[in-house]
């Protein structure tokens, strides 16, 4: 049996409750177990409850079964660092081995969206992220990657009443790394006896996994797809993200076209701007002439680089672009495709993916 109720998904804990209780009472029936997980999951999912002794329409001997047996929380919030400008929190976890992972609320008028991590570290190790430094240490289990949400949800439901609208999967590691446990969270993110969050709300981002871009293509969440592309060019693209070698350009934009085609829903591209080496309109003209051989409909993230610190891609220093650079190229896709330039909420916190946690992981 698993340790934390957050590692079960509605039917799965369904399931496990048929096995444990219907073994010494066989005449209950489905509406009994059905009934049982609906107090569970309103409990967690709707109140944010994490004590079992508050589950107050629960039997005293289901309690104290659930609290022999489980734990809610598998996360302790460590630290929260609020941006200035009040547009995003950033959390870092503390999972119960002593890891530490990062998640980010990013509040907008109307949406609040909170970017989770799949994994601790990242093994895909583009050069330009702070997360994937120091390399792949474990995929999270299902409860941590819920947790993430629970926990941020009910921090700031605490103090603003306000409810998440949207997730993304672009925190430290790659979500299609960790396939099973990304689609047992979707299925919880999206239960309406849970956070019921519309799936036109997630976006899952990758940095082309293409074998699982088919997988996800064909499962019944239809959420957004980011392909991190970063580059138009292959030897380019490999040298800022070496997994690139194992996944070439044409196979992974076939697999987010065959996604598109399978969902309907477009796919963003995204796109980092460093200075001289991906923000040329050599650059963005070759990102529109390979784009437009594709039968999907595209939207592009421009992301300006977030400095994580000296870093070189064959003797040239990684940095922002200057704003000219930034607007030639935007104005060069417009013309082509919806293109959108994404200033990183929270800058003055570190939001970049991965730099809290290694922040910490340097300081002691
Ligand atoms: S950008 Fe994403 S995929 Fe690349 S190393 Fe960082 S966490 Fe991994």
């Amino acid at each position: 049996m698993d340790y934390y109720l957050k590692n079960y998904t509605y039917s799965q804990l369904k399931d496990l409750l048929k096995n444990i209780l219907a073994k010494d009472k066989s005449n209950l029936k489905e509406d009994f177990f059905n009934y049982r997980v609906d107090q569970i999951f309103n409990w967690i999912y709707k109140k944010y409850e994490d004590k079992i002794d508050n589950f107050s329409d629960l039997s005293k001997n289901f309690r104290e079964f659930l609290k022999n047996n489980f734990e809610i929380n598998s996360l302790k919030i460590y630290d929260t660092k609020l941006s200035k400008y009040n547009d995003s929190i950033k959390f870092l976890f503390k999972t119960s081995d002593n890891e530490y992972i990062e998640s980010v609320l990013m509040k907008h008028p109307q949406r609040y969206t909170v970017c989770l991590s799949t994994q601790v570290g990242c093994n895909v190790r583009c050069i330009f992220c702070a997360s994937g430094i120091n390399g792949l240490k474990r995929n999270l289990n299902l409860a941590e990657i819920i947790d993430q949400l629970f926990l941020i949800q009910k921090y700031i439901y605490m103090r603003e009443k306000m409810r998440i609208t949207n997730i993304v999967y672009m925190g430290m590691g790659e979500p299609l790394f960790n396939y099973e446990n990304l689609i047992k969270s979707l299925d919880i993110f999206t239960h309406d006896k849970a956070f019921n969050i519309s799936n036109r709300n997630i976006t899952v981002s990758t940095s082309g996994v293409v074998d699982k871009i088919y997988e996800l293509a064909e499962e019944k969440f239809r959420v957004k797809l980011a392909i991190s592309l970063h580059s138009p060019f292959e030897n380019k693209r490999q040298k800022l993200i070496p997994l690139a070698k194992k996944y070439k350009i044409p196979q992974i934009l076939k697999a987010a076209e065959y996604y598109f085609l399978k969902t309907k829903r477009r796919i963003t591209i995204e796109y980092i701007l460093l200075k001289n080496i991906t923000d040329t309109l050599e650059d963005a003209k070759e990102l529109v002439n390979i784009l437009k051989n594709y039968n999907f409909k595209v939207f592009i993230n421009l992301i300006p680089y977030n400095s994580i610190g000296n870093i070189y891609l064959d003797n040239v220093l990684l940095e922002q672009s200057d704003n000219e650079s930034i607007i030639q190229f935007y104005n060069y896709i417009k013309k082509y495709f919806e293109v959108n330039v994404r200033w990183s909420l929270g800058r003055d916190i570190n939001a970049a993916c991965g730099q809290l946690r290694r922040q910490l992981i340097n300081s002691i």
